[in-house]
């Protein structure tokens, strides 16, 4: 374990990013994160937005705010889409979660949090004691399908899907159905402490099964992988999207993706867009799919928008996490597609969902759907 962050959280990043300098952003002039902020389009309230919350973190850190539920409330209102940090430049996702390490440290964390945490610690994901992953690839192997729990959660017929179309290429296995969560859950909530206990035992599992590379299909599992856990401890293996394996399946001929003529654009996720830079690998895919004609979203690529299902904000805030994702549809029926295409189970599961809502026929199609 590289870091301890129990004791003062808030003190290491507010030293390391300089959180004085992200504050002095509004009195200078600041604000470009806050229109964008889905939290604030939704209500309008200052505290809802990202610069709401570097002012509750300063208050916070100088003594003058005092930690409450109604703060917290505040706080749990946000989906870490990053669409704040691309606009302001600065680490205003990172202030978050160390503004709600230091909540949790204080003795404010939400029950839903809480429980999500428990069940980790219990059974190995945060939604449910029998939640199996089933998927039709060979154990083990130093190469291995992190399929990750939200698709096994909501979406277990996309996750067959993705490991028959895993199958066709070869040379990757996957653990099983014990397969470990990545723990994201615990550090977007800023339960610091329990994601580093957790996340010792999936290093373990990991060392365990002899693995050098992992594939991911989830985003979240993606950037927990490649940028958290290297920061916590001594992690050295090689973390890879599924998306941009796909794409250099695609590009070496070994994946052909099949047919399909319909309208259609790409939903980037944040975690995957704003986070990882994986930009230009699903239009690649769409763009070698026969018949199809690609159209871009409103917002798209590092100016995307959120689904509002990440950061832990929808078991907190169902409702107006599921206005952000029915902004996000309303987006893909004024671009008059068929198919919108994306590459994420939470953002699959919210637009999904939206789509119904709002009655339109959109349907919402994995990138694996695509092959
Ligand atoms: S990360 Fe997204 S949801 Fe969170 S404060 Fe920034 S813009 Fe708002």
């Amino acid at each position: 374990m590289k870091a301890c962050f129990s004791k003062s959280t808030f003190q290491i990043f507010t030293r390391v990013i300089g959180l004085g300098a992200a504050i002095a952003a509004p009195e200078k002039g600041g604000g470009q994160c806050v229109e964008g902020c889905p939290f604030f389009k939704e209500l309008r309230l200052e505290p809802y937005s990202s610069r709401g919350k570097m002012i509750i973190a300063r208050g916070l850190a100088e003594g003058v705010v005092k930690p409450s539920r109604e703060l917290l409330n505040a706080v749990a209102a946000c989906t870490t889409c990053g669409y704040c940090m691309y606009k302001c430049a600065l680490q205003n996702v990172d202030v978050i979660i160390a503004l709600r390490a230091e909540l949790v440290r204080l003795g404010y964390t939400d029950p839903e949090h809480e429980r999500a945490a428990k069940m980790i610690a219990n059974f190995g994901n945060p939604y449910s004691k029998s939640l199996r992953r089933f998927l039709r690839l060979p154990r083990g192997g130093e190469t291995l399908f992190f399929a990750g729990c939200s698709y096994a959660q909501y979406l277990p017929e996309k996750l067959d899907k993705i490991g028959e179309v895993l199958s066709r290429v070869g040379g990757v296995g996957w653990f099983g159905p014990d397969e470990p969560c990545c723990g994201n859950l615990l550090l977007a909530s800023g339960q610091i402490d329990a994601f580093v206990t957790y996340g010792e035992q999936v290093l373990g599992k990991f060392k365990e099964a002899g693995v050098k590379r992992i594939v991911t299909a989830c985003p979240g599992c993606h950037e927990t992988f490649s940028k958290e856990y290297p920061k916590f401890f001594d992690f050295e293996l090689e973390v890879e999207h599924l998306t941009r394996f796909l794409a250099g399946s695609v590009d070496e001929g070994r994946l052909l993706p099949r047919g399909l003529n319909a309208r259609v654009a790409f939903h980037d996720p944040c975690h995957l867009a704003r986070f990882s830079r994986i930009i230009d690998e699903p239009r690649f895919i769409i763009e070698n799919v026969a018949g199809v004609v690609m159209v871009e979203l409103k917002h798209n690529k590092l100016n995307t928008i959120c689904c509002g299902g990440g950061g832990g904000a929808p078991i907190v805030h169902p409702r107006l996490t599921a206005k952000i994702a029915d902004r996000r549809i309303s987006e893909a029926i004024e671009a008059d597609v068929e198919f919108l295409v994306t590459s994420c189970p939470l953002c699959e599961h919210m637009l999904s969902r939206s789509a119904k809502r709002m009655k339109t026929p959109i349907q919402i199609l994995d990138i694996a759907e695509l092959f």
